[in-house]
């Protein structure tokens, strides 16, 4: 191609180039700050789109004098960038470590923004065998095809530079700038790489989707056993501020904690009697009484499906003690 025509082209490209840039303005966060040194992103309610510009799951940062830690990445590259904006307004402290909650689309494809040259991106372990599945490439194409131009071609799955390992039972400590940090696994509850942050110091935890404000859980395909165990570190850490994945910092976590426990051993409790006495799922439900429950917001939205997910599990959960006894 000659000069004369490389020049041409450019001239027909560069309006669209700028047009489509100022179609996607930058997004404006504001981190809502909960203690000394503990600030969230608290996203909107419902599930991602385009009018909230995926900007529906929370994310947070903890500032100390030698740097700041940043606890999940939210949706997209976009809010990603937008965190780090808005981080640089409340400190010039650098950003020196991240930590992948659990990676799930809606909390990690702003990893993207946040990798940079002194940045730690540390998470669980299996992780790895996530960003390596065909589901996770399978999601991104979802994404790519719901919440373009937020996620779109150049959206990657960002890998961590440390992958931690639990082998010992142990939480893994570091202390930046006189904080200690304490990152708790969790994995196999939510997710298989569930992560939880409690700021020693602040007594705030990160609890990603394991924890509920002031309504009941959404279950999913979660599994109850691990949640509840999960439950019993997040209670032993006596958080006095709980940033959950999604919805507004709690400021009671103790309650939160107990009902989100109370309910999940009921769910377990019934649905694993209905199981042993070979009920249907919707004889089960029908005959359990749900009246402790029902006043509570998100029951009629979630509570069949968690009832659904839980006699699923109580079901796999049967057939393999048959098997280890055998
Ligand atoms: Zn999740």
């Amino acid at each position: 191609m000659n000069l004369v025509r490389r020049l041409l082209l450019l001239a027909a490209v560069l309006p669209a180039l700028t047009a489509q840039a100022q179609a996607v303005p930058d997004i404006v966060l504001k981190p809502i700050q909960v203690s000394p040194h503990v600030y969230y992103f608290q996203g909107e309610a419902g599930m991602a789109s385009q009018a909230n510009q995926g900007f529906m799951s929370n994310a947070g940062f903890v500032v100390t004098p030698a740097g700041v830690v940043v606890y999940d990445a939210l949706a997209t590259p976009a809010l990603g960038a937008a965190m780090l904006r808005a981080i640089r307004l409340v400190t010039s402290a650098p950003l020196k470590m991240v930590i992948v909650g659990h990676y799930h689309a809606d909390h990690f494809y702003g990893l993207q923004a946040l990798r940079q040259p002194g940045v730690v991106i540390a998470a669980h372990r299996n992780g790895r065998d996530y960003l390596r599945s065909d589901l996770a490439r399978e999601r991104l194409a979802q994404r790519r095809a719901e919440l373009a131009p937020w996620v779109d071609e150049r959206t990657e799955l960002v890998s961590a530079d440390r992958w931690l390992d639990f082998a010992d039972g142990q939480p893994w400590r570091f202390e930046l700038g006189g904080l200690h940090f304490r990152v708790i696994d969790s994995s196999g509850a939510h997710s298989p790489e569930d992560l939880l942050m409690l700021v020693e110091e602040d007594h705030v935890l990160f609890a990603g989707d394991l924890f509920f404000s002031g309504r009941l859980p959404y279950v999913g395909d979660a599994d109850s056993k691990r949640w509840l165990q999960a439950l019993d570190r997040m209670l032993d850490a006596q958080p006095a501020v709980v940033i959950p994945g999604h919805g507004p910092a709690s400021r009671a976590p103790r309650e939160d904690m107990l009902l989100t426990q109370r309910y999940l051993r009921y769910l377990r409790e019934q649905m694993g009697n209905a199981v042993q006495e070979l009920l249907s799922f919707d004889e089960a439900y029908a005959r359990t009484d749900w009246s402790a429950f029902k006043d509570y917001p998100a029951f009629s939205q979630a509570n069949r499906l968690n009832a659904y997910g839980t006699y699923l599990l109580m079901e796999k959960e049967t057939l393999q003690t048959g098997k280890e006894s055998k």
